[in-house]
C-alpha cells in the first residue's frame, strides 16, 4: 500500500509539471477519439503500449477483452459502448487481445462452476473462437495464439451487434479495429481487413 501512495506522490510531481493540461481536462471534460477494449491483465497497459496520456483513451478492460453480443449479458460492457459511441463520439474502437492471455487459457481448464461461476460463464464468450480454431486444423502448438487472435475478431464481430455501433460504422463515423499486443516484444500485431491477415505494426 505504501508503495502505491509513494507512487501517487511521484505522479503529483508530473501533474504539477503538466498542470495546465490536467486542469483543462478537469474543467472542459474528456474528448478521447479512441475507445480501447482490452484485457484486465496487469501486463497490458493500454496507455503504456501506445504512449498515450490522460484524456487520450476511453478504456474498458475485462478478462479476455470480451464483448458479449447485444442484449445477452450484464450492463457494464453495453454501457461503456453506448457512452463511447453516443456521448464521446469516438472515431475508432480498438479491441486489443494479447499473447499469453489467461482468460483464453482458461478455456482449456476444468473450472469449478460452484466456486468460480462468474469466470466459468464469462470465458464461455470466447469459446466459439476456440471451436473455430480447432475446426480449422491448425497444429496443436499454434492453437493458443490462433485462439487469442480469433477471439479478438469474434469480439469485434459482437461489437457490431450493438445498434449504435452499427449505425456509426455504416455512417462512416466509426472504425472497428482488431489488434494484438505481444508481451515478448512490446509490439502490436494488427489485423488487416483487406488482406485478412495479421501483420506486425511498424
Ligand atoms: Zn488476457
Amino acid at each position: 500500500m505504501e508503495e502505491l501512495l509513494r507512487g501517487n506522490r511521484e505522479f503529483r510531481e508530473q501533474f504539477a509539471a503538466d498542470r495546465e493540461k490536467f486542469l483543462r481536462l478537469a474543467e472542459e471534460g474528456q474528448s478521447p477519439k479512441v475507445f480501447w477494449i482490452g484485457c484486465s491483465d496487469s501486463r497490458v497497459i493500454p496507455e503504456q503500449i501506445v504512449s498515450a496520456g490522460a484524456g487520450d483513451l476511453f478504456v474498458m478492460r475485462n478478462i479476455a477483452n470480451v464483448v458479449p453480443p447485444f442484449g445477452t449479458s450484464g450492463d457494464a460492457v453495453g454501457a461503456a459502448i453506448e457512452y463511447a459511441v453516443l456521448h464521446l463520439h469516438v472515431e475508432q474502437i480498438i479491441i486489443c487481445g494479447h499473447t499469453e492471455c489467461g482468460g483464453i487459457q482458461a478455456l482449456e481448464a476444468h473450472l469449478d462452476t460452484a466456486r468460480e461461476p462468474h469466470i466459468a460463464r464469462w470465458v464461455e464468450w470466447a469459446r466459439p473462437a476456440r471451436a473455430q480454431v480447432e475446426a480449422s486444423g491448425v497444429p496443436e502448438e499454434e492453437r493458443y495464439l490462433e485462439t487469442i487472435k480469433a477471439n479478438v475478431l469474434l469480439q469485434r464481430k459482437n461489437l457490431a451487434t450493438y445498434p449504435c455501433v452499427r449505425e456509426a460504422v455504416e455512417a462512416g463515423r466509426l472504425t472497428l479495429r482488431a489488434w494484438l499486443y505481444d508481451l515478448h516484444t512490446g509490439g502490436l500485431v494488427v489485423y488487416d481487413d483487406e488482406t485478412q491477415e495479421w501483420t506486425e505494426a511498424v
